[in-house]
């Protein structure tokens, strides 16, 4: 029998990426308490959550959770098309759309299941989406699902989108972009690519899962920042495991597009529904967001403040405004040795490689979260810089060897 093995195969590669230092192991963590978490038996100040508004782990929340639990069950017990879709679902529908100024929403399982079911709806072989080079790889894994034609540009070059959309005129076409970075921070040019989409007749999709209840007015999110509107941008997607604290995502869109998307999504109707208790929970977590705006400023303040003192030490930054701070190194091995020594002093910070990013962009990716004090601020500096010093520069030459 020559029939290859998939097992061996998978050692193998297991083994290159070993190699390549490019190993992934999951960590254990054994209590969290606001931004410290316990791993490996010790606690370590937390700078790798997506956590941004202190949300996860709030009485307000966490009550909303238990309490509908109580009524309500655990489990949706069905996928929404038969009878796993519950008050609490359709509320928190209406409260998103309401609150983001789109007509219609729709809840699915996570951002990743949102993305593969909106592509997969909407978009048939013989039709494009073009791309961002860093899109989230679930936008990429939805043009796969679709069968569609996947055109890929530079990351933030609205001409080249332009121009990869013009390849095709006759194509129905997609736009699709994340509105922040996840692991640059940085924001996507909407406006210039709004003009585009309108001007190609492509239909913009915005994925905002890092940019929604941190940036924008009223924390809107990066569509709000740009002073654009849901005509501008007719798709959204709102996750809420991230700034929001909790988990699912929604899209956010025109209503024959969100009714269409229910019939036909298969990642939304052929799945178990969110359960009702973490539906009501995000409605906490938002009318949270819309009220109690200090969170957003005070995670501001503390990003200012961060950004002051990385400019101070010289220390690798990337150009961001967002919470998400990634700091350049040489190297896979350079980003696992910071990270460690990091860890040595007490602080969790993840080092990100590729595939995740793209080879030869291995970095740092810190964190902020308004649940962060000054204090740990200045102690993430501390010891970025100390690190710095010791890891993330070439070492230098004895003197005996120079010249
Ligand atoms: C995290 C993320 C997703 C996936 O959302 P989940 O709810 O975690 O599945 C999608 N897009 C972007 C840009 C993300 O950062």
């Amino acid at each position: 029998m020559s029939r290859p093995s998939l097992t061996d195969r998978l050692r193998s590669a297991a083994t290159e990426r070993a190699s390549a230092h490019l190993t992934r192991r999951l960590r254990v963590v054994e209590a969290v308490q606001g931004t410290r978490v316990t791993t490996g038996g010790r606690e370590l100040l937390n700078f790798c959550s997506n956590d941004y508004l202190g949300l996860a782990q709030s009485l307000e929340v966490t009550a909303a959770l238990q309490e509908s639990a109580a009524w309500l069950g655990v489990g949706s017990t069905a996928s929404h098309l038969i009878c796993g879709h519950h008050r609490e679902h359709a509320q928190l529908e209406e409260e998103l759309a309401d609150w983001l100024g789109y007509s219609k929403a729709l809840v699915f399982g996570s951002g990743y299941l949102a993305n593969l079911g909106l592509l997969q709806a909407l978009l048939g072989k013989d039709d494009l989406v073009v791309q961002d080079k860093l899109n989230h790889a679930c936008l990429l894994d939805g043009a796969r699902l679709a069968g569609c034609e996947l055109k890929r540009y530079p990351h933030v070059d609205a001409e080249s989108a332009e121009r990869q959309l013009q390849s095709r005129p006759q194509a129905a076409a997609m736009l699709a972009t994340d509105g922040v970075f996840s692991m640059d921070g940085d924001l996507a040019p909407l406006r210039e690519l709004s003009a585009i989409a309108k001007a190609q007749g492509a239909l913009l999709h915005v994925d905002d899962a890092h940019g929604v209840g941190v940036v924008g007015p009223g924390g809107r999110g990066s569509v709000a920042a740009s002073g654009l509107t849901a005509r501008e941008v007719p798709l959204l997607l709102v996750t809420f495991g991230k700034a929001i604290g909790t988990y699912g995502a929604a899209i956010c869109g025109p209503t024959d597009v969100i009714d269409a998307l229910v019939e036909t999504a298969r990642p939304f109707g052929l799945t178990t529904a969110l359960p009702p208790a973490l539906a009501a929970a995000t409605r906490r977590s938002l009318s949270l967001i819309k009220n109690e705006p200090w969170r957003r400023f005070k995670l501001a303040a503390l990003i200012a403040r961060f950004r002051r003192g990385a400019r101070q030490l010289g220390l690798p930054v990337l150009d961001s405004s967002t919470p998400i701070q990634p700091l350049l190194v040489h190297g896979n091995v350079e980003a696992l040795r910071a990270a460690q020594a990091l860890q040595a002093r007490g602080l969790l910070i993840s080092a990100i490689r590729p595939p995740t990013v793209p080879e030869g962009r291995a970095r740092l990716r810190v964190t902020l979260s308004s649940a962060h004090s000054e204090s740990e601020v200045d102690q993430l500096l501390d010891a970025l810089g100390g690190v710095l010093k010791d890891h993330l520069t070439p070492p230098r030459l004895p003197k005996s060897l120079t010249r």
